[in-house]
């Protein structure tokens, strides 16, 4: 998945995803890209969010509403990804499923361009661009 959100000069949030889906996916499947909440959350008063790795895991827990939500409630959107993670971790473990096979990462931005990262595992890298330039940087990541 590609996930991009931005925030103009203006003020304006958007968000922007695409996915090829998962490898050997059953036929017909629907991953989360294609779901808005899912892989991608826009709120123009809040923030924006996007999703790349399971799809399934992500749309279970609504995740890219779930991380404006938190947004909306104040946490930062470093804090707001984390806790996604955090959640999708306790589910994950409460299915009894091995952690190791999962993956899930988010990136999120709020209105004063303030952004973050976080993943069940490494392994992913999330592109900035603003007035410090272009760049690439590591999500923290839940596995250790
Ligand atoms: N999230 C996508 C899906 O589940 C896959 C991916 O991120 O590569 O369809």
């Amino acid at each position: 998945t590609i996930g991009m959100i931005a925030l103009d000069a203006q003020g304006n949030l958007s968000g922007a995803c695409t996915t090829s889906g998962m490898a050997f996916k059953m036929h017909g499947r629907v991953g989360d890209s294609p779901i808005i909440g899912a892989g991608l959350f826009v709120d123009n008063e809040v923030g924006a969010a996007t999703a790349t790795g399971h799809g399934e895991e992500v749309i279970r827990t609504v995740g890219t509403y779930l991380v404006v939500e938190l947004m909306r409630q104040g946490k930062t959107p470093q804090q707001a990804c984390k806790e996604a993670v955090e959640r999708i971790v306790t589910i994950t473990k409460r299915r009894n499923k091995n952690l190791n096979d999962i993956q899930v990462g988010f990136i999120a931005l709020n209105k004063k361009g303030e952004y973050g990262s976080y993943c069940i595992q490494d392994g992913f890298n999330f592109a900035v661009y603003d007035k410090k330039g272009n760049r690439l940087e590591k999500p923290e990541f839940a596995v250790k």
